[in-house]
């Protein structure tokens, strides 16, 4: 739930150019200023506009950054070079480094580091811009849910070494996953219920409710609930991704799984959740509201609150 909205301005200033023929030298010619708009709420924000010059957009992308708001979207107002020819150094931040594999969050305004995970970015509408995460660690990276397949994306995951499993949580957030597939040929993971008509070709289908070991690290934990093939996927013992199984509110303070959104059965997603209560983690990062973290012990006192507020909602 939304509570409030922010807006800032970022004003390029005039730029100089030549004047030109007639042009009396004794003022300088300029550019007028163009401005970029970031309309913010308490965690994620959407830009209008990216002004015109590289230059113009380095500084954009680090007045974005400092804000410390996760950037949903560029909206560019019509196509004009001024509004958009900056906005290559705002893509270029992404993927994002939210947290090194210690499971400490990333320095403010630190360079994304080789080692990580990261916030995708390039949010994509057949998701319902869902939030994906790059994993990049030395046993294979791992792509969860699927971004926008975007070129600037794209090459960005190449030079961070590509994507060996893409985890899907579930039906609702596989979008460009055939591209993502062909591009890196990397071994696609969903659930079997949650196989459908574009999602037949999945390499590896995950059966039953037992927990499934990928490698030493990652292990797909089935939750069904919000959808019937919904699973999570635990990442050592420090992240667990939850697509739209569970989400920090920020409304309620806790964890929630999403009552209102819950397309298969809420007393399934309950019990999905009671059985992750032995987990280690902590760090819970979903596909859709905000993510959390805690060190692992509040994070299992967060988890009990949980289910106990679930218990407590009507089916
Ligand atoms: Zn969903």
């Amino acid at each position: 739930m939304l509570d409030r909205l922010s807006i800032d301005v970022f004003n390029s200033g005039y730029k100089q150019v030549p004047g030109g023929p007639g042009w009396d030298d004794r003022s300088p010619a300029t550019w007028p200023a163009s401005t970029s708009t970031l309309i913010a709420g308490d965690t994620q924000a959407v830009l209008v506009d990216a002004l015109m010059t590289t230059v113009e957009g380095e500084r954009l992308a680090t007045w974005v950054r400092d804000s410390a708001k996760q950037l949903r979207a560029v909206f560019v107002t019509h196509g004009h070079a001024d509004h958009f020819f900056g906005a290559g150094p705002v893509l270029a931040a992404f993927p994002d480094r939210l947290a090194d594999l210690a499971g400490r969050p990333a320095a403010d305004g630190a360079a994304p580091g080789p080692l990580g995970v990261y916030h995708c970015g390039y949010h994509h509408e057949d998701s319902f811009g869902a939030t994906s995460y790059l994993v990049v660690r030395p046993g294979g990276n791992v792509l969860v849910d699927s971004p926008r397949y975007a070129a600037p994306l794209v090459k960005r995951i190449e030079a961070l070494g590509g994507v060996r499993t893409l985890f899907l949580t579930h039906q609702d957030d596989v979008a460009d996953h055939d591209k993502w597939h062909k591009h890196f040929g990397c071994e696609r993971v969903l659930h079997a219920a949650d196989v459908g008509a574009g999602t037949r070709e999945v390499e590896r289908p995950i059966q039953g409710t037992e927990a499934v070991r990928l490698d030493d690290e990652l292990t797909v934990i089935p939750t069904p609930g919000h959808t019937r093939g919904s699973a999570c996927l635990l990442l050592g013992e420090q992240f667990l991704f939850t697509g739209d199984h569970l989400a920090w509110s920020e409304r309620r303070g806790q964890i929630v799984g999403f009552r209102d959104a819950c397309w298969y059965d809420w007393g399934t997603l309950v019990e999905s959740t009671r059985r992750l209560l032995p987990r280690r983690f902590s760090w819970l990062l979903p596909g859709h509201g905000r993510r959390c973290h805690f060190e692992a012990g509040e994070m299992a006192r967060q988890m009990q609150r949980c289910v106990a507020w679930m218990e407590s909602v009507a089916r």
